[in-house]
């Protein structure tokens, strides 16, 4: 074979292997018009399921983002979505990207299990749970995309999840407790899953029980 059709060969094996590696979308002009509408102090609307467009987005997959901390849009984009958690008209414990209307897999999280350092809050980038722990548990929830409504969850315990640093070293960590829930929550959100979702599967649950108790 010529030595010039095995260097096509490579190459095309070459970047067929890079697009394998990298599933990154950069922001498109109506997400970047949408972060740089106003200043990164200020939070964004938050989508609603009560809303049938909003509703329609959430329900969303979101994309892999690629990790840069050079990258102005993207650090503009994740303090918009931090002033957005901590704002008194959504204020929440964690949010997820897509709840603002940008269908990319950041989450912030409260990180009620860091005491020491005042329970801070925490980006992720392409967050995803690696492993579940058997036990479970039922705990109060709430969403911002879920006007006036809170029900009992039942989620597993304890979680081990991989995420991105904006510095894009991968980390891996175990989180417990209620901690735990909020990641367990947010990262839902990143798959256009909402806590609603599990609910329905608890009461197809308890309806099977009630039958079988009523035989
Ligand atoms: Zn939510």
């Amino acid at each position: 074979m010529p030595r010039i059709l095995y260097l096509i060969i490579a190459s095309v094996v070459l970047s067929f292997n890079a697009q394998a590696q990298t599933n990154y979308k950069a922001f498109s002009p109506a997400e970047v018009n949408m972060i740089a509408d106003a200043d990164s102090s200020k939070p964004m609307r938050v989508l609603q399921i009560t809303n049938y467009v909003d509703s329609v987005f959430l329900r969303m997959p979101s994309l892999e983002v690629k990790p840069d901390a050079s990258d102005t849009i993207l650090l503009g984009f994740i303090n918009r979505l931090y002033k957005t958690v901590r704002d008194p008209n959504s204020l929440g414990v964690g949010i997820a990207a897509p709840q603002v209307g940008i269908p990319r897999r950041i989450i912030w999280v409260q990180r009620f299990d860091k005491e020491a350092d005042q329970m801070p809050f925490e980006v992720y980038l392409n967050p995803k749970i690696v492993q579940y722990s058997d036990s479970t548990k039922l705990t109060m929830e709430g969403c911002l995309s879920i006007p006036d409504f809170s029900s009992e969850v039942k989620r597993p315990c304890s979680i081990v999840i991989e995420y991105d640093g904006l510095d894009g070293l991968q980390h891996r960590e175990t989180i417990e407790g209620f901690t735990s829930v909020i990641f367990q929550h947010e990262i839902d959100h990143l798959d256009g899953i909402l806590y609603l979702d599990h609910l329905k599967k608890e009461v197809y649950d308890q309806r099977k029980k009630d039958q079988r108790s009523n035989r």
